[in-house]
C-alpha cells in the first residue's frame, strides 16, 4: 500500500512533467473506483494545472474551476507517460496534456479514488476530518502531549489514527516507535512528555528518510515499464518478527494489534 512518503515522492516525480500544461483530453475508462468517478472530471478540458500538492495521501491536481484529488488506494499507481505508449489492463483514468505527456493511473484492486473539489471546495468533507501533516509544524510535541491526555488507546493505533496525525501507516508507527524506545502497547495517555517529544522527532525523521530514499525512483514515474510508487527501505523492525533486534539481538516480538502486525524489541522498548 502506498503511504505518505510513496505519495510524495510521487507528487515530485510527475509535477515537472505536468505543471503549467493545459489539459487536452480527460479519459475515463473504469468509473467505478473506491467511490464512483464524478462526472465534473470532464469539464477541466481545456484548463491549465496549475500545481500539484499532497494532503495526507491525497495528491492534490489544482485547476482555476477546482481540485482532482486522486489517492492511489491499496494498489494504485501513477505515472507519466508520452501519448504513444498503449494502455494495459486496468490503466482506468487518463488526463492527457497538450505537451504530449498523460498522467495514467493504473489500480488493480479499484481502492484508488478520483474526486473533485468544484472552486476547491471540500463538498464530501474527505480533508476536513484530517489531523495535522506529521511534517509539519502543526505536528509537534505540546500537541502530540495535549492529543494523549487521558486516552488509553495503545500509541501505536493512535499514532495511525488520522484525527490525531494524518499518513503515520503502520511501518512508520512501528520504525518510530523502536527509534522513540517506546512500547507499542504503551497507552498513549500514560506516555511523559519528554518521551513524546522524542517520539515526534523519530516520526518526522522516519518519514522524512523515506522520503530521501524514495528520491532515487523519480525517473520510475515517467517509464512506462516502470513500477514507481513503492520503494525498497533500510526498516529496524518492520517484517522482521522473530528477527534479532539490529542493537540489542534480542528476538524481535510480533504481535497483532487491531488486525495490523507490530513488530518490536522488548528490551529496546519500554513501557
Ligand atoms: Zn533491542
Amino acid at each position: 500500500m502506498p503511504e505518505l512518503p510513496e505519495v510524495e515522492v510521487c507528487k515530485l516525480g510527475i509535477s515537472p512533467h505536468i505543471i503549467n500544461q493545459k489539459v487536452d483530453d480527460v479519459i475515463v475508462r473504469f468509473w467505478q473506483l473506491r467511490w464512483p468517478i464524478p462526472k465534473e472530471v470532464l469539464t477541466i478540458k481545456g484548463e491549465v494545472l496549475q500545481r500539484v500538492e499532497r494532503r495526507s495521501k491525497y495528491l492534490m491536481l489544482v485547476f482555476e474551476s477546482g481540485t482532482l484529488l486522486i489517492h492511489l488506494g491499496m494498489s494504485g499507481t501513477i505515472r507519466v507517460v508520452n501519448d504513444g505508449v498503449a494502455v494495459v489492463k486496468h490503466d482506468h483514468f487518463d488526463l492527457a496534456f497538450t505537451n504530449g505527456n498523460i498522467l495514467r493511473l493504473n489500480d488493480p484492486r479499484r481502492f484508488g479514488a478520483v474526486l473533485w473539489l468544484p472552486e476547491h471546495k471540500d463538498i464530501d468533507g474527505v480533508l476536513s476530518k484530517l489531523g495535522p501533516e506529521p511534517l509539519s509544524e502543526a505536528f509537534n510535541a505540546d500537541y502530540l502531549f495535549a492529543c494523549a491526555k487521558g486516552r488509553k488507546t495503545p500509541i501505536k493505533n493512535f499514532l495511525m489514527s488520522n484525527p490525531v496525525v494524518v499518513g503515520v501507516g503502520n511501518i512508520y508507527a512501528n520504525e518510530a516507535l523502536f527509534l522513540a524506545g517506546i512500547l507499542p502497547t504503551s497507552l498513549a495517555g500514560s506516555i511523559s512528555k519528554r518521551r513524546i517529544t522524542i517520539l515526534v522527532d523519530t516520526i518526522k525523521a522516519v518519514l522524512e528518510s523515506a522520503i530521501s530514499q524514495g528520491g532515487t525512483t523519480l525517473k520510475d514515474f515517467t517509464q512506462a515499464d516502470g513500477k514507481p510508487g513503492y520503494f525498497a527501505q533500510s526498516l529496524n523492525v518492520y517484517g522482521r518478527g522473530g528477527e534479532p533486534c539490529l542493537v540489542c539481538e534480542t528476538e524481535l516480538t510480533e504481535i497483532r494489534q487491531s488486525n495490523r502486525t507490530t513488530v518490536y524489541c522488548k528490551k529496546c522498548q519500554k513501557k
